[in-house]
This record gives C-alpha cells, structure tokens and sequence, in this order.
C-alpha cells in the first residue's frame, strides 16, 4: 500500500503530465481541456500559435486558430487546482531566463501587448511586508537571521530592516539590496537562520513538495518556514463550485491555484507541520491581492 508520500514522490518524478496531485499525491482528479498561453508555450517548448487553414487540406478538422492544449486539473481531495504539464528543468531555465529583463518584456510584448507598461507597476512591488512582519513577530525572534529563498534582489523581503543577517538564494543572481548578501547553496547549507522565506515561489514550481523538503533539510530545529502564495480570484470566488477546474480555461506562470487544504497536505507531506495560517488582502500594482501566509516549523515526529 502506497502512503501519500510515495504518491507525492511517484508524482514528482513524473516528467510530463501529472498523474497525482503535487500537494497531497491524490489521484482522484477531474480534468478539463484548457490552453497554455503563447508565450509560455514559446518560451518553455519553442511553440507558437498557427492557424489552420483550407489550404492544409486536412479532413477532419476545423479550421481556426490552434494554441497548445493541456488539461486543467482539480485534485478531489485537497481542491488543488494545477495545470497537467509538469514542466522540466531545462524548460523552467528556459521559461524564466532573464525573469522581467529587457529580452523576457520584449518577448512578451509581442505576444501580450501592454505587458511592458503593466511589469512597470508590477515592479513597483509589494506594500503589504507590514502586515507579513506582525504576522511572523509571534513566531520570530528581534533581530532574526533570515534567508529569502528566491528572494530576487530581497526589496520585499520581511524586517529586511531590522534583521542581524540577510542572506538571498536567486537563481537570477540580480544585486542584491543594501545590507543583503547573495548566496549560494553551500551558504545556505552551512547557515542557521531563524526565517526562512519562501514567497511567491510555490504557484510557479512544477513540484512544490521538492523545493520545500530542499529547504526542510536546511532547517533548524526552531527555524520558520514563511510561504506566501496567491489566493487566486478563482479559488476565493468559486471555491465551492463542482466545475471550478472547468472555470480555469488557460495556464500562464502560475501552475498551481492553492486551497487551505492542499497547502496544509503539502506541509504535512514534506515533514512540517503549519504553526500559523492566514489569507491577508494586500494592495499592490493599483490592485488588491489576495495571499495565503503560513509559518511552518519542522514536525516534532518526523525523523
Ligand atoms: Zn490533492
């Protein structure tokens, strides 16, 4: 009899479609056609949209535009909503080279027009690190050492300003803030921090339980893990329709639509047990956002 974690891991080590859900390796899960958005499709496969036409002479299809197709997916026991495609390594390094740089925004402008005037607001960034700090004040000690795992250049990170040590691990390897220090793994590995934070990294990850037992194995006993993810508009507003995957018709960036349940089964999953739990409303981008925030520790039981 295999448990959930084997299920997670079988999962993890699937190379293309998932075949269990990647939070808590359910495999009951219902499907519904969508599309991956251009761009994506263009970055990670080298695909583009083609329109089909008379000419093709083709007998038993319709004429018409044709994006790639893939499956959104809803895990019947944790409500995770993810899109199918499981991408690799490769095609993550590809998707996500030069993440908002001057090749990505011009690449994206063509096939999002606006998307240059949009990422400017985007890269204002996040106003709500006040409310992610009175969280975490509970949990974190004054002064804590804190490592932001994909922290970019550390601007958002929590008590960036009141924090004995800053240490970011990027594979963008931008600079880094004033007072921060780009790191590399070795660092990470040999480094006792009070905070981890690991936010906005989860919805992009085509495996979430394998980035977080990687930062499992580099915690400390009293450590906090801090997550944050959206709350996504979809999940929030039609969390108790039976055709919510059916609602999600195309994928982008974010390949994993976070409940409440799935995120405690991933915790669970990977060794964790959740010491807080929270959805917050943050403004940011002439927007408000809605975000899960959860501080993790390791579970007592666990070996
Ligand atoms: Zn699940």
């Amino acid at each position: 009899m295999k448990t959930d974690c084997d299920l997670l891991e079988q999962a993890g080590k699937s190379p293309r479609i998932a075949l269990h859900c990647v939070c808590c390796g359910g495999g009951d899960l219902a499907k519904s056609p969508a599309i991956l958005m251009p761009f994506v499709a263009k970055r990670a496969f080298g695909w583009e949209p083609v329109e089909i036409t008379a000419a093709w002479g083709l007998r038993d299809l319709r004429c018409g535009n044709a994006y790639p197709l893939c499956n959104s997916v809803r895990c019947l026991r944790c409500g995770l909503v993810f899109l199918d495609i499981r991408f690799s390594d490769s095609e993550m390094a590809a998707l996500y080279a030069g993440y908002r740089g001057p090749e990505y925004t011009a690449q994206r402008e063509h096939f999002e027009p606006g998307y240059a005037r949009r990422a400017v607001v985007i890269a204002d960034g996040a106003t709500h690190t006040g409310q992610v700090e009175a969280f975490l004040s509970a949990h974190v000690a004054a002064l804590p050492r804190v490592l932001d795992w994909g922290g970019d250049t550390g601007k958002n990170t929590p008590f960036r300003s009141r924090c004995s040590l800053l240490h970011i691990f990027d594979i963008s390897a931008q600079q880094v803030m004033p007072g921060a220090v780009s790191v590399d793994k070795h660092t990470v590995a040999t480094t006792h921090y009070d905070l981890i934070v690991l936010s906005h990294v989860l919805e992009h990850v085509p495996f979430p339980a394998s980035t977080i037992s990687e930062i499992a194995a580099i915690m400390a006993r009293d450590t906090i893990l801090y997550i944050e993810v959206p709350y996504e508009d979809l999940m929030r507003e039609a969390q108790d329709a039976t055709d919510l995957h059916a609602r999600k018709r195309y994928w982008h960036e974010h390949v994993n639509f976070f409940t409440r349940d799935s995120l405690s089964a991933l915790i669970a999953n990977c060794g964790l047990r959740v010491v807080d739990m929270q959805s917050i409303e943050a403004e940011g981008g002439a927007k408000r956002w809605h975000l899960w925030s959860l501080a993790c520790m390791l579970d007592a039981v666990s070996p």
